[in-house]
C-alpha cells in the first residue's frame, strides 16, 4: 500500500518506537513521586522539556505536554477567553480551523463571548487588513492556524504577529500542528503567545501534544487535579510517550529544510499529473508561497468523494477526504465552502498528504494510477448530481 494520508497521521519512526518501549518498560514510576525510580522518571521529562524548548529556541517553563492538539487548543482557547474575560468579550478566528479550534470558539460564542469569523480568498489565506479591521478594544484572543490540515494553505503569522504586538491585550493563539517540520517556525518572532502541536503528525506516538504557553500570559484550567503542567493539564504525565514524542520533534524539526525541498519537488509534480486530468480541480495551492509542501488538495465536482478514496484503494493508494477527524460525516468540507470554491467542489474534496518514505517510486505509482482511477470513474460521474 502507498500512504498518502500523512495529515490525519503518520507512521512513527523505528527511534520513535523504540524509545517508547524503553522508557514504558524502565520507567513507570510516577514523575511527581519522591523516591528515586520517581526522580529518575521527573528527570526524562524535564530533559524532553527542555529538548522541545530548544527545538523552539524558547524556555522550558513554556510548555506544558497534553494529550493532543484537540487538547492543547482546548486549554488554551478556553483558558485565554476565561481568564481575560474582564478585559474583553470579543475573539477571533477564522473559517477554516480545525474543527478543535472551530467548535471550542462556537462553545465560547454559547457562553456569550461575541466571535468573528474571518473569511479567506480562494487560495484559503486570510487578509490581515481584514483583521485589523474587525479588531476592537474589547478584543482579547486571536486564534489563526499556521497551515490548513485540507488544502495545505499558509497563513501570514509574521503579519498578524506584527499587527497584535502593537496592540497590547491581544492574545494570539497559532495551531501548528500542521506545519511543524514542514516550515520554519519563529514562536518569539512572531509573537505568538500561545502555539499547539501534535507528535502524531511528524512519526511520533499518538495521544501526546504540546503546548507553548509563552510567559506571562495565564489561562484559566478547565480541569481540576493535581497541578501536573501548571495546573493547566493535571494528571499523571506518559513519560514514555513524552520523551518518545520529544525525539520525534527532534527528528521533524532538525530536517525540516530538507524535507521541504523533498515534498516541494513531490507536490510540484502530483499537481502537473493533477492539472493533465481535465475532471480534476485544485483546491488553493496555486501560489507556491502561500501552499504547504505536503498536502495537495483537489475535487473531482459531481464524484463523491468516497468512492474516489476507495477506487484509488483498489490501487493501493491510501488518500482521504477532507480531514479525518470530520470525514465521517458526509457534509461538504467547511473548508472549502469558506475558500468560496462552491459545493460541488467542496462536497468532492480529495486530500494527498506527504511523508518522509515518499520519493520517486511513490510518487510514479501515484502519477500513474490517478488517470486509470478516473477514467474508472467516468461511467459513474454522469449518475451523481453536479
Ligand atoms: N489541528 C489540526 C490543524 C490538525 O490537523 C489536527 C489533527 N487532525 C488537530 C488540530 C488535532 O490534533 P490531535 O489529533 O493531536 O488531537
Amino acid at each position: 500500500m502507498y500512504y498518502f494520508d500523512h495529515c490525519a497521521s503518520t507512521p512513527p519512526h523505528e527511534e520513535v518506537i523504540r524509545t517508547l518501549a524503553e522508557v514504558m518498560a524502565k520507567h513507570y514510576a510516577n514523575p511527581a513521586s519522591l523516591h528515586r525510580s520517581g526522580m529518575e522518571a521527573g528527570k526524562l521529562l524535564d530533559r524532553a522539556r527542555a529538548l522541545i524548548a530548544d527545538l523552539f529556541h524558547t524556555e522550558k517553563k513554556d510548555w506544558i505536554f497534553t494529550s493532543g492538539a484537540t487538547e492543547s487548543n482546548n486549554i488554551a482557547i478556553i483558558g485565554a477567553a476565561r481568564q481575560y474575560k474582564s478585559r474583553g468579550n470579543h475573539i477571533v478566528t477564522t473559517a477554516i480551523e480545525h474543527p478543535s479550534v472551530y467548535d471550542t470558539f462556537k462553545g465560547l460564542e454559547r457562553e456569550g463571548f461575541r466571535v468573528t469569523y474571518l473569511p479567506v480568498n480562494k487560495e484559503g489565506i486570510l487578509s490581515v487588513s481584514q483583521l485589523e479591521e474587525v479588531l476592537t478594544d474589547d478584543t482579547i484572543l486571536v486564534s489563526v492556524m499556521h497551515v490548513n490540515n485540507e488544502t495545505g494553505s499558509i497563513q501570514p503569522l509574521a503579519e498578524i504577529g506584527e499587527l497584535l504586538r502593537k496592540r497590547r491585550g491581544t492574545i494570539f493563539h497559532v495551531d501548528g500542528v500542521q506545519s511543524v517540520g514542514k516550515l520554519p517556525i519563529d514562536l518569539t518572532g512572531w509573537g505568538i503567545d500561545l502555539f499547539s502541536a501534535s507528535a502524531h503528525k511528524i512519526n511520533g506516538p499518538r495521544g501526546t501534544g504540546l503546548l507553548y504557553v509563552r510567559q506571562g500570559i495565564q489561562l484559566e484550567s478547565i480541569y481540576k487535579g493535581g497541578g501536573q503542567e501548571r495546573g493547566l493539564r493535571p494528571g499523571t504525565e506518559n513519560v514514555a510517550a513524552i520523551v518518545a514524542s520529544a525525539k520525534a520533534f527532534r527528528m521533524a524539526i532538525e530536517s525540516q529544510a530538507e524535507r521541504y525541498e523533498r515534498m516541494h519537488m513531490l507536490r510540484s509534480r502530483l499537481i502537473a499529473c493533477i492539472e493533465q486530468l481535465p475532471e480534476l480541480v485544485l483546491n488553493g495551492g496555486e501560489n507556491q508561497l502561500t501552499a504547504a509542501p505536503h498536502i495537495v488538495s483537489f475535487s473531482y465536482p459531481g464524484m463523491k468523494p468516497e468512492v474516489i478514496v476507495h477506487m484509488l484503494e483498489k490501487h493501493r493508494i491510501i488518500a482521504s477526504t477532507k480531514s479525518a477527524c470530520s470525514s465521517k460525516d458526509d457534509k461538504p468540507s467547511r473548508v472549502l465552502e469558506a475558500m468560496g470554491l462552491g459545493r460541488a467542489r467542496a462536497a468532492s474534496g480529495i486530500r494527498i498528504s506527504f511523508g518522509d518514505e515518499h520519493g520517486e517510486v511513490e510518487l510514479e505509482w501515484l502519477c500513474r494510477m490517478l488517470p486509470m482511477v478516473i477514467q474508472k470513474l467516468r461511467p459513474l460521474e454522469r449518475k451523481e448530481s453536479r
